[in-house]
């Protein structure tokens, strides 16, 4: 009875950090909610990232090359960057 965690064939994730293919369970779900704030959770809805759990180098990675949404906020760099993006035609 005593299974342990196989990777059988599952929904599969990809990490924007390292582009690491794993299971959702090996990783952690950012979503950027409507007031900015990051959240961290499976079932949230809206736009979601996948980063390898625990990882501030796969963290800090996504949030280089962009594939973070801009507006969240990254270890030492997006602080203070307020500025809304909007233009007038
Ligand atoms: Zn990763």
């Amino acid at each position: 009875m005593a299974r342990p965690a196989e990777p059988g064939p599952g929904p599969r994730r990809t990490c924007i950090g390292c582009r690491r293919v794993r299971p959702p369970a090996e990783l952690t779900r950012f979503v950027r909610s409507d007031d900015r704030s990051l959240q961290i959770g499976r079932t949230l809805a809206g736009r979601g990232a996948w980063l390898c759990q625990g990882s501030t180098e796969c963290f800090e990675r996504a949030a280089r090359q962009g594939g973070l949404r801009p507006g969240l906020p990254g270890p030492g760099r997006g602080v203070g960057a307020r500025r809304p993006a909007r233009r007038t035609p």
